[in-house]
């Protein structure tokens, strides 16, 4: 009787284990993560990757072993600014809740915009405009601005304006405007942003704003997003999961979508 019982719940389990399976179409994830290597981008004032071989061979047991040591600045490549990064007491990148990390993605495309001016800045009226044809921003939403800057990588020079080791002042790439920032923290119940750039302000940023506004709000960004080409504006969902370091500012994330 007992295992009557038993297997009369195991089994039902089973069948919604593997519907809960089939439902994700593997075929509809895709990865929009650039790899961790010499060439990856990282703010100016940053130390580069650093990948030192600890083992590559034939161990003396006659089995292949291999096995690195790897050193690498918070924010650089496809990375999560902490709330942490410009806010006192906020969230560090361990405190993040995945919840966050995970949402609907809007995808804002200003390609056109960015092609006429580098030092361009995500407006509210862009984000007006895609509501108009999308919907209103879904709570939950990871808003992610789309410039095209993506085919730029992996070259410094045009991807930051600047290839020179500590040179700041010459930054030139889109980000948010404040007023949009505003806007998505006060006006829409939103999760996060992200950008497919170097950092969520633009290049010329002093004082950088929006990453001011947005981690006073306790929510992460989503910096150096690759490949956005493959995410229509709408019915995306994304999950962003960063390293979970220890009072981290940040953290180096892999950002996957399953397509609609
Ligand atoms: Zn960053």
């Amino acid at each position: 009787m007992c295992r009557a019982v038993a297997t009369g719940i195991i089994v039902p389990l089973v069948w919604l284990s593997l519907a809960a399976a089939a439902a994700l179409d593997e075929n509809k994830v895709v990865d929009l993560t650039y790899p961790f290597d010499e060439h990856t981008i990282y703010w100016p004032t940053a130390k580069p990757f650093h990948l030192e071989v600890v083992a590559a061979g034939e161990a003396p047991g006659g089995y292949w072993y291999a096995a690195n040591n790897i050193c690498l600045a918070e924010h650089g490549g496809t990375h999560m600014d902490a709330p942490l990064h410009f806010a006192r007491g906020k969230r560090a990148a361990d405190e993040v809740p995945i919840q966050q990390l995970i949402g609907p993605a809007v995808v804002i495309d200003v390609r056109a915009q960015a092609a006429q001016n580098p030092d361009y800045r995500l407006s509210v009226a862009d984000l007006e405009a895609w509501e108009q044809r999308h919907g209103r921003i879904p709570p939950g939403a990871i808003v992610i601005m789309w410039s095209g800057w993506g085919e730029r990588w992996p070259d410094k020079k045009r991807y930051l304006g600047t290839d020179q080791p500590g040179d700041v002042a010459n930054l030139h790439f889109p980000g948010f405007s404040r007023e949009a920032a505003t806007f998505l923290i006060s006006q829409r119940e939103i999760d996060a942003i992200g950008v497919d750039t170097p950092s969520i302000d633009y290049g010329q940023s002093q004082d950088f704003i929006v990453h001011q506004i947005v981690s006073d709000a306790n929510k992460p960004g989503l910096e150096n997003i690759a490949h956005l080409e493959k995410l229509p504006p709408v019915g995306a969902t994304l999950i962003a999961l960063p390293m979970k370091i220890a009072k981290g500012s940040s953290g180096p994330v892999r950002i996957v979508a399953v397509l609609p």
